[in-house]
């Protein structure tokens, strides 16, 4: 059988490629390329370039592959550009998902893998915080991952051969240690990725959003967990739905919450660089503090994290930013050469 990726040529996708590949999973790669690399699909993966509600792209992967799961990562993610343009966000990951899971049930595909986010939850009035806490998401990026799963939910009721996993992602950071692959966004807000590009040089310093949130040193406190793992947790979530078991919706945690001030000491720590990070106003829509209960995963998808420790994560979020450097910029003419309907 062979596992459909969307959006395999982006940060986690391509991490799960690669996780897929290790497993001798086949895999099948399409990204409309609107924020991933085709260079981050691995050579021989079969990698189609369309968008993930293409109707003729997804005929022709559905009838030339036998496809058992899909694993949907293609989405939008940048949460202050939602708030401004909240269509889009609607669009991009409720609408087009409601277009893909249509096509998965044409096509009867039994296993469907879904990145939803620990935004569905908005300000969580627990800590840390379980899949039962009520969702009240603070922005139209988390509301259109609530929408969708709240679609799969709906669509499992009325077709029992369809199982899912939704998986709530809490700050996903870090690269593959083997450096197969790394975050290679264009556009970075996140944290960690922040910081490590002002480690190497790559932007001045960092702005800390607000140092007055109720929290011990006034910055808010996150879950970061390294990509290597959070794919482990989709492999170990196919493992589950393959042999049987019911859908689930699970958070993607470690349990251990870091401010943006210990995040920045220490992505300076293992740098050893020391940049600048200046307080700022804060950031609309950020919860002071938000930390996985994964206990759910942990257990019902036998999910053991083997790289639970900040040091780590920053380091190889460090090493692949140091690689990014050193290669200068990939321009988009680099993409368009090495793209191909499907290779
Ligand atoms: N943050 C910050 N400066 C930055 C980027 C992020 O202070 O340049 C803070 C942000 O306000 C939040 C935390 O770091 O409190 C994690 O933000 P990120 O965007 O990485 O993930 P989020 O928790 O928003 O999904």
């Amino acid at each position: 059988m062979t596992v459909l990726v969307t959006g395999g040529a982006g940060y986690i996708g391509s991490h799960m490629v690669w996780k897929l590949l290790d497993r001798n999973e086949q895999v099948v790669v399409i990204d409309d390329l609107s924020t991933g690399h085709a260079w981050a699909v691995p050579d021989g993966v079969a990698f189609v370039h369309a968008d993930v509600a293409d109707k003729s792209a997804l005929d022709r992967i559905f009838s030339e592959h036998q496809i058992d799961a899909v694993f949907h990562f293609a989405g939008a993610i940048i949460v202050p550009e939602s708030v401004e343009f909240p269509l889009k966000y609607y669009r991009e990951n409720a609408s087009k998902t409601g277009a893909l899971i249509d096509h998965a049930i044409e096509r009867r595909i039994a296993h469907f893998i879904y990145s939803s986010s620990a935004a569905v939850y908005g300000a969580p009035g627990m800590d840390p915080v379980t899949e039962a806490a009520p969702c009240a998401p603070e922005s139209p990026y988390g509301t259109s991952k609530l929408v969708t799963e709240w679609m799969l939910r709906d669509v499992a009721a009325a077709n029992p051969a369809f199982r899912y996993a939704a998986l709530r992602y809490f700050n996903v950071a870090g690269a593959d240690p083997d450096m197969r692959s790394g975050q290679s966004s264009r556009v970075s807000t996140h944290l960690i990725k922040i910081a490590a590009e002002a480690a190497v040089g790559k932007r001045d310093g960092v702005s800390i959003f607000g140092d007055d949130f109720p929290t011990p040193d006034g910055t808010c406190v996150r879950d970061y967990i390294h990509v290597s793992d959070l794919v482990e947790a989709h492999y170990q979530a196919l493992v589950h739905l393959r042999a049987g078991g019911p859908s689930i919706i699970a958070n993607c945690g470690y349990g251990s919450g870091y401010s943006v001030r210990q995040v920045i000491e220490a992505v300076k720590a293992v740098s050893g660089v020391d940049f600048e990070a200046i307080i700022g106003p804060r950031r609309p829509g950020d919860a002071a503090m938000i930390v996985a209960d994964s206990t759910l995963a942990r257990t019902v998808l036998n999910w053991s994290p083997q790289l639970d420790d900040l040091e780590t994560i920053i380091r190889h979020a460090l090493e692949w930013e140091r690689r990014l450097a050193e290669q200068g910029p990939k321009t988009p003419s680099d993409q368009d050469s090495q793209v191909c309907p499907e290779n």
